[in-house]
């Protein structure tokens, strides 16, 4: 069976895709027409037994707990393609990472700093920032501050940010936008708090900036991902683990933005 073996300890591939088709067939599973992710568009992993196809297995490394493991995959996988793939940021450039204790932002940090560059973290309190701290970011400002932009240049000598790693969508864009550098690249993977958002294009074609989409991940970037991993070189973001019977709770906690990177539901 593809060399595993009963017994073998594993990770899940978060993406869901056919392996035939020409994106597939080019290592750009996230292109597929048939892409999909478990617990979205199919069965998710909240059950006892589960039937999956080797190639969405990846080995989990001893030193981390299933727990900690089911924290991984799904939001260091966005970021990582975010990232090094669409942003492809270089070392001792200089990253915005907006919403540093969401699951994406966290892994973002992380990422960043592993090739090397300076970053930048917002968060809504004094924890979440020091939280970013702990991650390694390099500069923090509170993203109630009305003064973000400003901050931004003191920290970048008036120059920008090379990237702004963006999901919050509406709330945040202006600030976004205004932060990035001549020939920055803003990348984004949602629109949490509104999908529509205004540009200037004279300031757009004038600094020649990019804005990148970016969705999901391939499968040789998760096996990258689970190498850095394995090589303790990335931690896995697990804040709080919640019994299923309280489900409602758990989500409650998400949506009052309490979380500092992921929470995991357990059966009780
Ligand atoms: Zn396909």
């Amino acid at each position: 069976m593809d060399g595993w073996e009963a017994g073998d300890e594993i990770l899940i591939e978060p993406g869901t895709y056919c392996g035939k088709c020409h994106y597939c067939q080019t290592g750009r599973e996230n292109y597929c027409d048939y892409f999909g992710i478990f617990g979205e568009t199919e069965d998710g992993m909240q059950r006892e037994f589960v039937s999956i196809e080797p190639k969405y297995l990846e080995k989990k490394p001893e030193h981390i707990s299933f727990v900690e493991a089911a924290a991984f995959p799904l939001v260091f996988l966005t970021s990582y393609r975010m990232l090094i793939r669409r942003a492809q940021i270089k070392e001792g450039e200089k990253v915005l990472v907006l919403g540093a204790t969401s699951g994406v932002g966290s892994a973002a940090i992380q990422i960043a700093k592993l090739f090397g560059c300076e970053v930048i973290a917002t968060g809504g309190s004094k924890e979440k920032l020091e939280f970013a701290r702990s991650l390694g970011a390099d500069f923090f400002i509170n993203h109630y501050s009305n003064d973000i932009v400003k901050q931004i240049r003191k920290f970048t000598d008036g120059q920008g940010v090379d990237v702004v790693f963006e999901h919050v969508g509406s709330a945040t864009w202006e600030n976004s936008i205004k932060s990035l550098a001549k020939g920055g690249r803003l990348v984004t993977c949602g629109a949490t708090t509104g999908a529509n958002v205004n540009i200037d294009l004279r300031h757009f074609f004038i600094k020649q900036q990019t804005l990148l989409g970016s969705t999901m991940g391939d499968t040789k970037g998760f096996k990258e991902l689970v190498k850095y991993l394995h090589e303790k070189k990335l931690n896995h973001i697990l804040d709080k683990v919640f019994p299923m019977s309280q489900v409602v709770e758990a989500h409650q906690y998400l949506e009052d933005r309490q979380q500092f990177g992921k929470i995991v539901l357990v059966p009780d």
